[in-house]
């Protein structure tokens, strides 16, 4: 139950007790008891603890124990069709939003879902995420999952373009989609910022299906016909999903 469920439970107990004056002392006094323990429960502090235990004991009874063909066959290995990359933001998790169950996608979630191009020094981490899925998975599709009111994006089209720096690491990571911005920029005279980030949120989908080009496994694999790339965007707010094929006269800075 929510916390405005609670108060929403307490403000109805209260006005039930101001309006009945005739109600019998018993009956006052056993509302007003009521009414204190759910306002105990409704402050009840957040336990992290407690969250992940009932999170684990609602997917294992609902979930794992029910359906032992699908985790018995995971148990012994993976085979998915997806290599996703999809943001780090709370709201957008793939499997909630496209329904993906265990063993059908595999990963990769960072600061606005960016795909870096190949360099073995800086970037590691999505490299060999991409290396694993493309060669050893096989997987046959790498979609990249671009959203609405994405604060990654955000900060790529409001940080200044003069080299300084006021992070640690985020502008350095989302100028990996600079072209993007540079790409709006250019169009989006007229534009609000937040039309210049929605079409920019797009845009580097772009750039990262480009980038991906840029890892050899990744190019001969998609030569060859057996790896897809698809560009998405999720709008939250309108509830919306859309999904396109690599526009290979999409990404100008990539050559091919
Ligand atoms: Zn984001």
């Amino acid at each position: 139950m929510g916390n405005d469920s609670y108060k929403d439970a307490i403000a109805g107990l209260s006005k039930l007790l101001s309006e009945r004056a005739d109600l019998g002392s018993v009956a006052a006094s056993k509302i007003k008891q009521v009414a204190a323990e759910l306002e105990a429960a409704g402050s009840k502090e957040f336990d992290p603890a407690e969250r992940i235990r009932t999170g684990f004991f609602h997917f294992k009874t609902e979930k794992y124990d029910k359906d032992p063909k699908l985790y018995g066959a995971l148990a012994k290995g993976q085979s998915p069709k997806f290599l996703v990359f999809a943001c780090s933001d709370s709201r957008v998790c793939p499997s909630h939003i496209l329904n993906f169950q265990p063993g059908e996608a595999f990963m990769v979630r960072n600061i606005a879902n960016m795909v870096p191009p190949y360099d073995q020094t800086k970037y590691s981490g999505a490299g060999s995420a991409i290396e694993y899925a493309v060669l050893h998975l096989k997987v046959e599709n790498i979609v990249v999952i671009g959203h609405s009111c994405c604060g990654g994006i955000k900060g790529l089209m409001s940080f200044p373009d003069d080299g300084s720096s006021s992070t640690d690491f985020i502008e350095n990571w989302v100028k990996i989609c600079s072209a993007a911005k540079t790409k709006v920029a250019a169009k989006g005279e007229g534009l609000s910022f937040e039309e210049q980030c929605h079409s920019c949120e797009k845009e580097a989908v772009n750039v990262s299906l480009g980038n991906l080009l840029t890892y050899p496994f990744v190019r001969e694999a998609v030569v060859n016909g057996a790896v897809s790339l698809k560009g998405a965007h999720y709008d939250f707010v309108k509830g919306t999903f859309e999904l396109w094929d690599l526009d290979f006269a999409i990404s100008p800075s990539i050559a091919i």
